[in-house]
């Protein structure tokens, strides 16, 4: 102690307290006089003395009384309070410890020693305080680190925690140890038999161990705690005698780990596995399959419809919309879980994932053949025949499935994904909502693909295109009204090639508004060279793919095209099919009512079979309709294509707009379209699609009328009059 020590020195007897100041002053200490408990409290209070030496008995307030009001001050605890007792005054001694003195000294004071006895006090009180402080302060670590520790005798079965250790294990202090059962009582059930057999073999052989486990506390909660055991004591046979662990609660390390896991390997939206998880999970299940010579089974989950709910919807539908699928292909999948086990790999998670947009994958393992997988591709496409309500509206979204088998249909993870993928897009092909396995043909068909797709892109650069035309015709008397032009690709080795074989790559590869500019083009110029060669102008109607109907550009495009040949508004007439309602219908109509104003006739092909909304239909400017082939064709052999025959006229005369009736082949579909008021149609009956030369002879034999217009007047364009 480098600072000299204050002694507080309490008697009612001033010769006492004279003698014992100056034998403590000769030694070295600084000491304070008080003549009774009272004042020494009042000492007290003015400044802390290092040690207080205090007479039992005195006037005003005793010693015990004293010692007891000094203990309850702030700072009064600590303090070592020396009692001078009478000899052989035992109660004296006994009231004074339970007041709180430290020690006592019995009077008549044994002067020579007094000093010595008062440093002694001190330095035991100092190394008192420093053990309470770092006792203090060990404890503080452990509250603040959730880390506590414990030890624990093995011959009597008890093991006793520090404060913290209680405080993890969830369990009160009160009954200051707990036996090794109660102990393990409070692990998880799951983790129990662990615990219990790392602490047995501990004891068996004398060895420490590290353990990670969960606790699970009286509340319910639980904790992931770490211990670390070693063994401090041993039998001579080896076995642990005395055992000390350290308990680290690490549930926040932990659930940070579990957060990191999840947004690595899982998709944030559905929560199922993502690409990362999918093909580890497949890497490990390939490998397992291989050394157990079982087969595996990859399936490539599509959504039919999704695109078009997320352009119409938005894309919080989209996301509602896949959430919504992700569950019930998750449900799927665990039906079927008793016919092939379906992950076993990984006991809790169905082995579906997210691979990106409206992709699935799911990975079925030990299939026997083709037939299990059967199984389960059935009900993937069956959980997604029900419909979906999303934001009010009931939606059909349907899925294709594509299946690939290994080993016979790829012995690594990306032939098997791909081959899947191809199979996915042939059962799109034969009919959505239907599945399809892989075959070998597929890889040539996607090369065909390819190579069909740069030949198209060679085309386009070249325009080795043709237009015919098919007239189209007034049903009451068979003259010709007008035209629609109608594509075909000069393919180099497959001579003509028809729209349907190349307009839907081309939409695919974005070609479709380069051969809309194209069929502008060839039209206004045949149109051009029909007028100049005397024939009476009749409208042309060419078809436009409906992305490029929303293409800010077309109404300059169609504006330069007549402009060139010096033609009417009135020469060409727009055929889209309903589809243009689907994505951005307000571009859409901009762009119509442009063209529109123009003098340029729109018209509705396919009529029927799409997804009209009436509510478009009304602020579209359509001038007519073309009622779909399909109703034509089955006119005499379902009853209800009469009916939508009948009911799609009726719509027409309501709205205002004309009517075109496509494919007819009979007699009797032009009679009944007729009596029904459908004025005009197109059809084999009439005329197939002919080249140009063609259509101007059919145009010349046929003789005009005195009086009737070739051409409608410029103005409104439309017919909708
Ligand atoms: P669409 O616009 O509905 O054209 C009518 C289709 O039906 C034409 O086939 C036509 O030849 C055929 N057709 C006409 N009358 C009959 C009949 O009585 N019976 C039968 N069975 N068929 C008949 P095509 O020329 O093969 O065109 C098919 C589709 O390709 C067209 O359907 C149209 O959607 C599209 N298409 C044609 N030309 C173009 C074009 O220049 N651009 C774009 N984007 N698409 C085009
Ligand atoms: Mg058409
Ligand atoms: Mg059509």
């Amino acid at each position: 102690m480098s600072t000299t020590s204050r002694i507080l020195v309490v008697d009612d007897d001033a010769g006492g307290r004279r003698l014992t100041r100056a034998t403590l002053s000769r030694a070295g200490f600084d000491v304070v006089e008080a003549e009774d408990g009272a004042k020494a409290i009042a000492a007290v209070q003015q400044g802390m003395p290092d040690l207080v030496l205090m007479d039992v008995s005195m006037p005003v307030k005793d010693g015990f009384t004293a010692c007891e009001e000094l203990r309850a001050l702030p700072g009064g605890q600590n303090i070592p309070v020396v009692m001078m007792t009478g000899l052989d005054d035992v109660q004296s001694i006994e009231r004074a410890f339970r007041v709180g003195a430290t020690d006592f000294i019995t009077k008549p004071i044994n002067w020579p020693i007094l000093a010595h006895r008062v440093r002694y006090m001190l330095r035991a009180s100092a190394a008192i305080n420093e053990l309470h402080q770092s006792q203090r302060r060990l404890s503080n670590a452990q509250r603040i680190g959730e880390m506590g520790d414990w030890v624990w005798s093995v011959t009597d079965d008890r093991i006793v925690p520090s404060d913290q250790a209680w405080r993890i294990l969830g369990l009160d202090p009160a009954q200051g140890s707990v036996e090794r059962d109660t102990l393990l009582g409070c692990v998880h059930l799951e983790d129990r038999l662990r615990v219990r057999e790392a602490f047995a073999k501990a004891v068996r052989e004398g060895h420490g161990f590290s353990i990670q486990h969960r606790l699970v506390r009286r509340s319910g909660n639980v904790r992931h705690v770490h211990q670390q055991v070693e063994v401090v004591e041993r039998h001579s046979n080896g076995g642990a005698l005395h055992l000390v662990g350290a308990i680290h609660d690490v549930t926040q390390r932990t659930d940070a780990e579990e957060q990191i896991r999840r947004l690595a390997y899982y998709d944030t939206l559905t929560g199922l596995p993502n690409r990362v998880l999918f093909m580890q999970q497949l890497q490990a299940a390939l490998h397992y399959a291989e050394r157990h010579h079982s087969q595996v089974a990859v399936m490539f989950v599509d959504l039919d419809n999704f695109k078009r709910v997320n352009d119409t919807m938005g894309h919080g539908a989209g996301d509602e919309l896949l959430k919504i699928v992700s569950d019930r292909l998750v449900r799927s999948i665990r039906v079927v879980d008793s016919v092939s086990r379906v992950s076993q790999l990984d006991g809790d998670t169905p082995s579906i994932a997210r691979l990106g947009g409206d992709e699935f994958t799911v990975m079925v393992t030990d299939v026997n053949g083709a037939d299990d997988a059967i199984v389960v591709a059935r009900r993937l496409v069956e959980s997604l025949c029900e419909p979906v309500t999303i934001q009010g509206t009931e939606l059909y979204v349907g899925g294709s499935v594509g299946i690939a088998l290994f080993p016979d249909d790829g012995k690594d993870i990306e032939t098997l994904l791909k081959n899947a993928d191809n199979a996915m897009y042939r059962a799109k092909e034969t009919g959505k909502g239907s599945f399809h396995f892989y075959d070998p043909s597929m890889t040539a068909r996607a090369m065909e693909r390819l190579n069909t797709e740069v030949q198209l892109r060679h085309a386009v650069d070249t325009g080795d295109f043709v237009l015919h035309f098919q007239p189209r015709i007034e049903l009451a008397n068979r003259r010709i009204t007008g035209a629609e032009a109608l594509i075909r690709w000069r393919h180099p080795e497959r001579g003509l090639v028809l729209p349907e074989h190349f307009i839907g790559l081309a939409e695919e590869c974005n070609l479709v508004g380069r051969i809309g500019e194209w069929v502008l083009a060839a039209a206004c110029r045949q149109l051009a060279l029909w007028r100049d060669a005397g024939l009476p102008m009749l409208p042309v109607a060419v078809n436009l793919a409906a992305s490029h109907l929303r293409d800010p550009a077309l109404p300059t495009l169609v504006a330069a095209s007549l402009d060139r040949y010096q033609l009417p508004a009135s020469a060409i007439e727009i055929e889209v099919t309903e589809s243009v309602m689907l994505s951005d219908p307000e571009a859409s109509i901009r762009n119509a009512t442009e063209l529109h104003n123009m003098g340029v006739a729109l018209a509705l092909d396919d009529f029927g079979v799409g997804y009209s909304s009436l509510n478009y239909l009304k602020r579209l400017p359509v001038s007519s309709l073309k009622i779909d082939q399909s109703f034509i064709r089955e006119l005499a052999s379902d009853a209800s294509s009469a009916g939508i025959i009948t009911a799609i006229i009726a719509m027409a005369r309501t709205l205002g707009i004309g009517l075109v009736a496509e494919g007819i082949e009979q007699e009797a579909q032009r009679s009944f379209l007729l009596q029904q008021g459908c004025t005009e149609g197109q059809g084999h009956l009439f005329s197939v699609a002919v080249e140009a030369d063609a259509f101007a002879s059919l145009l010349r034999r046929q003789d005009l009328p005195a009086g009737r217009p070739a051409l409608r007047s410029v103005t409104g364009g439309a017919r909708r009059a």
